[in-house]
């Protein structure tokens, strides 16, 4: 599982606004293995959904992505004529975007709906063959085959969401990215439709990338995880090894604030309030938080680096010079 399907390489995307730039994404660096599911976690506006929508390259003005590199299998996605980049969606990497269910066309049965993604791809199938791969699609994502036949209306949002996975890997793409996939759905089918994304990626081999804000449901579905704050990637490391001994003091507070069995005092969030994407100063964007900050945290930005065998960290206390100063104090 070590090697890499899906690199991105110091990825910036800015809105550009009449007060300045938005730096959504400040230089994400991150890579996905073969078969992985990864998680993206982080609070609203930490640039979570614009990692998502720049590896579709599907970043709309004012944004636009300023640099970087994304390589999908070797083929680097920022450099690619729109026409190939249109036909590489759902072929190689398909996302079920946020909110997707809303965007199914209520005025069409599921049916030519999911015809209509197969058609913009050129697949040519006889209409036996098409229908024998949409019953597939949709037994794969474990709806009955009438629900072919209905309309959005007709279907509850689970089930619409499961629709809009079953189009997304309707080309079997190498890498299938799902943005808040099971918001609004209540928590038995948020499980389910968890369940039926972990089972695709592995009957399709596909690498999956989870983006969301529920600690607790993304713990139970990925095998690493990417903690996101203010448009940096913060932390990174297997799933377990995070949620057992997390390292930067975010991750740290962000742990600490989910409820447990055990804890019987009033749930604690994080005091204060993420910083504004524009105009950022040149410090530890989550310095004003940060209960462990050191000066060099007011006028350095920390950037994410190995601090133990799989485990990486955006945080002064962790690089080797800060390392050296706490040793030494
Ligand atoms: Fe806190 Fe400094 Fe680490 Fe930022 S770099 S998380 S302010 S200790």
């Amino acid at each position: 599982m070590n090697q890499s399907i899906l690199q991105v390489r110091d990825l910036r995307v800015y809105y550009h606004t009449n007060d300045g730039a938005v730096k959504a994404a400040n230089g994400v660096t991150f890579d996905l293995r073969i078969g992985e599911r990864l998680g993206l976690v982080g609070e609203s506006g930490s640039g979570k959904s614009t990692i998502a929508m720049a590896l579709m390259r599907l970043i709309k003005p004012p944004g636009k992505i300023e640099g970087g590199q994304v390589l999908l299998d070797g083929v680097s996605l920022l450099d690619l004529p729109e026409e190939k980049m249109r036909q590489m969606r759902l072929k190689e990497i398909a996302l079920v975007a946020q909110g997707a269910m809303n965007s199914l066309n209520p005025v069409m049965r599921v049916r030519p709906q999911i015809e209509c993604a197969l058609r913009d791809h050129d697949v040519k199938l006889s209409s036996i063959a098409l229908s024998d791969r949409i019953n597939e699609l949709l037994d794969m994502v474990g709806l009955r085959r009438n629900v072919a036949d209905l309309y959005p209306h007709e279907l509850s949002g689970g089930m619409k969401q499961r629709v809009c996975i079953a189009i997304a890997i309707c080309l079997r793409p190498k890498v299938i990215i799902a943005d808040e996939p099971t918001s609004a759905l209540d928590v038995v089918v948020q499980r389910q439709v968890m369940e039926t994304l972990k089972t695709l990626g592995k009957a399709l081999g596909a690498s999956i990338i989870l983006i969301g804000h529920d600690m607790g449901l993304m713990a139970q579905a990925v095998d690493r995880i990417g903690v996101m704050y203010a448009g940096d990637l913060v932390e990174t490391g297997s799933v377990a090894e995070v949620f057992a001994d997390p390292i930067h003091p975010y991750t740290k507070l962000l742990i600490a604030s989910l409820p447990t069995l055990e804890r019987k005092e009033a749930a604690r969030g994080i005091p204060g309030l993420a910083p504004s994407l524009r105009n950022r100063p040149v410090r530890c964007p989550f310095q004003p938080r940060c209960p462990v900050a050191i000066d060099r945290c007011q006028t350095e930005e920390p950037i994410l680096r190995e601090a133990r065998p799989m485990r990486e960290v955006a945080c002064h206390l962790y690089s080797s010079e800060s390392s050296r100063v706490m040793e030494a104090s």
